[in-house]
């Protein structure tokens, strides 16, 4: 039979974010490295950078290029990836234009006939390209089991049309734990009467759930188990944990890294636990007035820090309190742009992590079990941050109300510096690094052999396996 001899092979279509790629080539290398073929499909834009990326690693992976008809919805032909989407109406053309991909995929899937195909959340009418033809479809959420959940019963059940203020708290039903939000912390695309391009996404992705054939989720059954079950069981959804994904190839990515960013010789002469750090994702883009809250609240804080800045903040440098940078010298860097972040994490110097709660972060902060200041922004991150502070117990909120707006709220100088405090030393501090240490013990277990992400990830093949035999010889 074919499949017995041929190896199985698996096409992945990430969104064209980093955020979404990253975990995408991880993914991918996870699937080679046991023993399967494997193609990413991405712009001749985002080629170079994935290509750069398993090519050191040695694996042998295919790319196939697609075009994204930037031009057809108003956007420059060069804006090949949601990063180069620099405002919220080009990002809404860019969803736009993925919609239209559809007959390049196909293409692609009658051409290279792979066994399954993974395609991101964002591209839920890749499910119907796909199983047109007969091939099955595995969503790659790139969002926890919780977030899931917590998501699929706010689409279910609606529960934000049972209160009657945006600040008026309401619990998410239908969930393990109470989980209280308000209108203010869920996107305004789930509201009733928005219509747009985001809205129409959600739907469908919401929709793909049920006809795929399953879900990806980067985690593992340890950190979330309730969950896990409860997506299975309860909402009655296929799913496979294979995480945490940058940890299966962590220990190649280490060994390839050779270039060592200054700021890991200046955490060498750091104490161990005696140092914050501070990163909100790639694509978090602060105003000037809420920079300067930070600044302040870190310097009040006490505590040294490693703070990253997005570049695309830096026009001028006023946004500083008046001798800031003389003052820290020595007990504070800032890194404007990229940080080594998975690295930093793991120094030891370092003992508590201001985030965003972005899946990705959340995830390499458990595995360096390193405790949380949590300050959601947007996307699914208001529920990662009831996942980390009330579910797990590994992090303190710094009382972020909203999502964030260019005009919208700003969390003050006193409360960063409050919360870095608690996460940081003292009785609470201390216990949520060794819950946090213990959940970083079980992921490593996790990946192992007998692990039950490994197990999982072998079980998802052996189903792929006798499916692609049962289509050959039926
Ligand atoms: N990241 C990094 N250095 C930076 C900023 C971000 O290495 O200076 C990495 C981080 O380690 C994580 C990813 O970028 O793997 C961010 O993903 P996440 O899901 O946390 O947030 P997003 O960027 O999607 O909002």
């Amino acid at each position: 039979m074919e499949t017995q001899n041929h190896k199985l092979h698996i096409a992945f279509f990430p969104f064209m974010a980093q955020g979404h790629v990253i975990p995408a080539i991880h993914l991918t290398k996870l699937f080679v490295s046991r023993g399967l073929k494997a193609t990413i499909i991405t712009t001749p834009a985002d080629a170079p950078f994935i290509r750069k990326k398993i090519e050191n690693s040695g694996t042998q992976i295919n790319i196939f290029t697609i075009k994204v008809p930037a031009v057809e919805v108003g956007l420059p032909e060069n804006c090949e990836n949601f990063h180069s989407a620099t405002s919220p109406e080009m990002q809404a053309k860019f969803f736009k234009a993925t919609t239209l991909l559809g007959p390049q995929l196909e293409l692609f899937l009658k051409q290279r006939k792979p066994n399954c195909l993974v395609a991101d959340m964002f591209f839920p009418w890749a499910t119907d390209v796909a199983s047109k033809l007969g091939i099955p479809t595995l969503i790659f959420h790139g969002i926890s089991y919780f977030a899931l959940c917590a998501t699929l019963c706010v689409h279910l059940y609606k529960p934000h049309n049972q209160v009657s203020s945006d600040s008026e708290p309401f619990v998410i039903p239908n969930l393990p734990d109470k989980i209280e939000l308000n209108r203010k912390k869920i996107p305004d695309f789930v509201k009733d009467g928005v219509e747009n391009e985001f809205k129409k996404m959600y739907e469908e992705s919401m929709e793909a759930l049920k006809s795929s054939y399953g879900v990806l989720v980067n985690s593992f059954y340890e950190l979330e188990h309730s969950y896990a079950d409860h997506y299975r069981n309860v909402l009655g959804l296929k799913a496979w944990h294979i995480g945490p994904l940058w940890l299966c190839n962590e220990v190649e990515d280490q060994k390839l890294s050779t270039d060592e960013h200054e700021c890991m010789k200046w955490l060498d002469r750091k104490k161990p636990n005696s140092v914050v750090y501070v990163c909100f994702g790639s694509l978090a883009n602060f105003g000037d007035a809420q920079l300067l809250e930070i600044a302040i609240g870190l310097e009040a804080s006490g505590h040294h820090f490693i703070w990253v800045v997005n570049k695309q903040n830096i026009i001028e440098e006023n946004w500083l309190p008046e001798g800031f940078e003389e003052r820290i010298e020595g007990k504070g860097m800032i890194i404007r742009g990229w940080a080594p972040q998975v690295k930093i994490l793991s120094h030891e110097a370092v003992g508590g992590f201001v985030t965003h709660c972005g899946w990705n972060s959340t995830l390499e902060a458990v595995c360096a079990g390193v405790p949380m200041v949590t300050w959601p922004l947007f996307a699914e991150q208001f529920y990662n941050e009831k996942l980390i502070t009330q579910v797990l117990g590994i992090g303190v909120d710094v009382g972020a109300q909203e999502w964030i707006r260019v005009d919208g709220e700003i969390v003050k100088s006193e409360n960063i510096e409050k919360a870095v405090r608690k996460a940081m030393v003292g009785e609470k501090a201390e216990e949520m690094r060794s819950r946090a240490r213990g959940y970083a013990e079980m992921a490593r277990r996790a990946i192992e052999e007998g692990g039950s992400s490994y197990t999982d990830l072998n079980s998802l093949i052996e189903e792929l396996r006798s499916r692609a035999i049962t289509t050959e010889t039926s």
